[in-house]
């Protein structure tokens, strides 16, 4: 699962090659590590409004450097352009430029954040205009983002403030290692609900949660994530996945349950596992899927049928038995898997895509259910990730999948761990229905 090219075009020689042939290479990603600080180097905060002003404030309340004007040839860890009042397309202009000037000397794994509004139905057509010109921009410039540095953006819906705790956690997120994987992506967040957590190095504290499909790959790394962050973590998986499943579970100090999770009482059997076990259920990541490729010219009924029964009708029927379980109340969180296939497209996979498309639609009308419970229900579409799923593409095809991306590189599990983590934890309460894209910026779909 190594990216031998990646780990070759990084070490003497084969860099100097490299460079000389005008080959992709790949930046080795800045990624979360316990401990370590949030950034290194300072924030140049861009924006005139009392929105910029606040984030600039906090920034400096969590002890981080920060400039609200460029300092000459000083390398800086992050950029943020607070743009939180525009009106017209004529407001682009002067930050994006000072932006564009500072660029230069952003760091190694830098960072790239905007701040804005949602463009709405409800703008003038100038105000819908320029917000929605940010989004182009954006995406845009993250392509042109080298040496691992990303860009992306929050977006805050009317009523909700750049203090809110949703917000702040989005850009917390998108500042750290955590977000490694993330590029030329926008979170919105549509509600001033949620709350920092009091150590932001375990956000899941006292939380007990559920991660399907956890023997192996991403499933593996999210029980490891949600075990890190502080939360109790039990694991499913089939029965044959037992002996994989009972390590993983020793490793993260969880609960196994060997479970399909297809059969009709799937639901049941988690909430009762969780409950007795960890006496509580707070967060639920449907992480399980397959694949089952085939062109459509040669599908037959048990392809398609194990794809749409595992990836979608089992998660749709065990949020039905969570909504319905007084078991499953205070802040819940849904978290589901869903892939940049389903967003995109991709041939040979008409059945992973419906089943992945279907996520992400169960997702945005689930939002409202799970908002009544005071919840929140969110997917994450990871690109190409390294994992035993992705090994087994034929090399030249594997090839083009791992560098179609502005990161230029395959994301790891834990990058895809580490989003699903953020979106459990209570900060980020403000968001709901979103889907999170890790992959690197993908030059396949939007
Ligand atoms: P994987 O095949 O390595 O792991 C999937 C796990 O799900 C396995 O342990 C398997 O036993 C379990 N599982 C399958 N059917 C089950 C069932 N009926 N009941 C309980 N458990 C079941 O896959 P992965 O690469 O780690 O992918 C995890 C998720 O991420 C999947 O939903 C996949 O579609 C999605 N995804 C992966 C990639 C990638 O590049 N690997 C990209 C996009 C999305």
């Amino acid at each position: 699962m190594a990216d031998k090219y990646a780990q070759l075009v990084n070490q003497g020689l084969g860099r100097n090659v490299a460079k000389k042939l005008g080959l992709p290479q790949p930046a080795v990603l800045r990624r979360y590590q316990p401990g370590e600080p949030l950034i290194t180097g300072p924030i140049l905060v861009q924006g005139s409004t009392a929105g910029a002003d606040t984030l600039a404030t906090q920034l400096l309340a969590w002890d981080l450097d920060v400039r609200r004007h460029p300092v000459p040839r000083e390398k800086l860890g992050a950029i943020i352009l607070v743009l939180d009042e525009l009106e017209r397309p004529e407001d682009l202009e002067e930050p994006v430029l000072v932006v564009g000037a500072s660029l230069r000397d952003l760091a190694r794994g830098g960072r790239v954040i905007t701040v804005s509004r949602p463009a709405s139905e409800t703008d003038s057509p100038a105000a819908a205009a320029a917000r929605q010109g940010l989004d182009g921009f954006l995406r845009s410039l993250a392509k042109e983002l080298r040496a691992g540095a990303t860009g992306n953006g929050v977006l805050l819906a009317e009523g909700v403030q750049i203090a809110s705790p949703s917000a702040l956690a989005a850009v917390r997120f998108f500042l750290s290692g955590r977000s490694a994987f993330v590029d030329g992506q926008f979170l919105k967040i549509s509600s001033p609900s949620g709350e920092l957590p009091r150590d932001p190095e375990k956000p899941l504290a006292g939380k007990a949660a559920v991660v399907t499909g956890a023997a192996r790959g991403i499933g593996a790394h999210i029980a490891r994530t949600l075990h890190r962050d502080g939360a109790a973590v039990v694991l499913v998986d089939l029965p044959v996945a037992g002996e994989h499943l009972a390590a993983v579970a020793n490793e993260v100090k969880g609960t196994a349950l060997q479970l399909d999770i297809t059969r009709k009482d799937a639901g049941q059997r988690i909430l009762e596992h969780a409950v007795q076990r960890h006496g509580r259920l707070d967060i639920v990541v449907h992480n399980a899927g397959i694949t089952r490729d085939k062109l459509l010219a040669n599908m037959d009924q048990s392809r398609w049928s194990a794809v749409i029964g595992i990836n979608l009708a089992a998660q749709l029927r065990i949020n039905e038995a969570l909504l319905a379980s007084e078991h499953f109340r205070g802040a819940p969180r849904i978290v589901s898997v869903a892939s940049t296939s389903g967003i995109a497209g991709n041939r040979g996979q008409t059945n992973y895509a419906a089943s992945k498309g279907g996520v992400m639609g169960m997702v945005r009308a689930s939002a409202p259910l799970l908002a009544a419970v005071g919840g929140t229900i969110n997917a994450v579409a990871p690109g190409f990730i390294e994992t035993e799923m992705t090994e087994r593409i034929p090399f030249a095809l594997r090839e083009i999948a791992r560098r179609a991306n502005s990161l230029q590189q395959g994301g790891r599990p834990a990058d895809v761990a580490e989003a699903i983590a953020f979106l459990a934890s209570d900060a980020a309460a403000g968001i709901n229905g979103e889907v999170l894209r890790v992959c690197g910026q993908n030059m396949v779909g939007a």
